[in-house]
């Protein structure tokens, strides 16, 4: 019981993976279906159902704390740039290593008329549901932020940017109103910050659980690995890219600009890492990354509040640089030629997908698909690559919720809103 929550995940995940291989193999999918998934849809479910509430209350409270409006445009201002800089600098990675490996040159014409013949209804669900996204107008991303109804907006997942957007206007507001006036606001939504974090405490305790359903029941549904040998190369162009996003970009812009060592920040964010990898959502690891960057890390909440939200929401580098891969590799599968202007227009268009990208399983996929129709490249190489997707998803959401934590632990170190390690006393997570 004393073991570190990342550890108890960890285990959680391993027991469920070997177990999931165990049930597929003695041919008991369905049990593993009917009697072991529910409690991963339920972990899921829990994270989902607080995530909300916890944006709602902690951007109050953090935006009160900030008491100036000038200082909020500070921080807004450096978020959205290194956001947008982090993304951008993935999608060219992503092109890179696609140019360079070539991974569309390992699938020989008969694995790919197999994998395109495999098309899937899902598949072409998924298509469908892109298809919807391009054909609105242009500045229709810039309508959906704002909620024609705040409340309706709390009650739907894919609506996160609109509950941001009236959320800071409540915590502008506090900051304007006078003192006396706001403080019983501020008082009750502290307290009810608490409360919910408490609440995370209490769900993370099945965590273990959680963690070990989803895999096992992930282990059953996947298809096999040896089927896919074809899309090896794919695979492991796109593992590349994140890993250097991982393991070199972030550590790198950590140390230089915040003096954070990569030790540190990767101990504090483990348990995010772990359970982004498991659920493939960030949305639905938003109050663990909260808690990881607040209490380990030590990023004052006031910063940490907005940042991670926001970032959950928008900043997918691990998105943006699997979209340029992709693209790249299908169009290469398919003997399409994509010159420099091209490619140049990819990364445009990957960042503005990415942003797009709801933090939910698969989003990733259904927005390549403005990508490939921008570079000219049929929607239907969308089936080269759908047998890999969930590993790859698994993969990518680790990489876009490091992201997130690293920008929220460089902007607090700029705006002096980074603890000393001595000076963090952890909650116990
Ligand atoms: N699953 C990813 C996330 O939640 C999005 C994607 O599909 O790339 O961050």
């Amino acid at each position: 019981m004393k073991l570190a929550l990342h550890w108890k995940i960890l285990i959680g995940m391993i027991l469920g993976l070997l177990f999931g291989i165990f049930m597929k193999n003695i041919g008991m999918v369905g049990a593993v279906t009917d009697w072991i998934k529910p409690f991963g849809t339920i972990f899921i479910n829990l994270l989902k159902m607080i995530a909300v509430p916890l944006i709602v209350v902690s951007l109050i409270t953090g935006l009160a704390d900030l008491k100036d409006i000038s200082k909020l445009s500070k921080l807004g201002g450096r978020t959205v740039a290194l956001y947008l800089f982090t993304t951008v600098f993935a999608v060219c990675i992503g092109l890179v290593l696609a140019n360079v490996i070539k991974p569309g040159s390992y699938i020989n014409e008969v694995s790919r008329d197999t994998l395109l013949s495999s098309f899937t209804g899902d598949a072409n669900a998924k298509i469908q549901m892109a298809e919807t996204a391009k054909n609105q107008g242009p500045l229709q991303p810039l309508i959906d932020v704002v909620p024609e109804n705040f409340f309706q907006a709390l009650t739907d997942n894919a609506s996160m940017l609109k509950v941001i957007l009236f959320t800071i206007l409540l915590g502008i507001g506090i900051i304007l109103v006078d003192e006396k006036k706001s403080q019983p606001v501020v008082d009750f939504f502290k307290g009810l910050n608490e409360v919910i974090l408490k609440i995370i405490d209490i769900i993370m305790l099945a965590a273990p659980i959680g963690v070990f359903a989803l895999m096992a029941s992930l282990m059953v549904e996947i298809p096999d690995f040896t089927t896919l040998g074809a899309l090896a190369i794919y695979g492991m162009t796109v593992l590349l890219g994140l890993l250097i996003m991982t393991y070199i970009v972030y550590p790198t812009m950590l140390y230089s600009f915040a003096k954070v060592g990569p030790r540190r920040f990767f101990s504090a964010i483990a348990p995010a890492q772990l359970l982004g990898f498991s659920t493939s959502s960030s949305a639905a690891t938003l109050p663990v990354t909260l808690e990881c960057v607040t209490e380990h890390l030590g990023v004052d909440e006031e910063v940490t509040s907005f940042v991670l939200p926001l970032g959950a929401t928008v900043n997918m580098d691990g998105t943006s640089l699997y979209q340029a891969v992709a693209a790249v590799f299908i169009a290469q599968a398919m003997g399409i030629h994509l010159d420099l202007t091209t490619q140049l227009m990819i990364v445009v268009t990957a960042t503005l997908a990415s942003i797009g990208s709801a933090a939910v399983p698969s989003a990733g996929m259904v927005m390549l698909v403005i990508v490939l129709g921008q570079a000219g490249i049929p929607e239907a190489g969308l089936a080269l690559i759908f047998a890999i997707d969930r590993p790859l998803d698994m993969c990518r959401t680790v990489v876009n919720i490091t992201s997130d934590s690293a920008v929220a632990t460089i902007v607090g170190n700029s705006v002096g809103k980074l603890r000393k390690p001595e000076d963090i006393h952890e909650r116990k997570l």
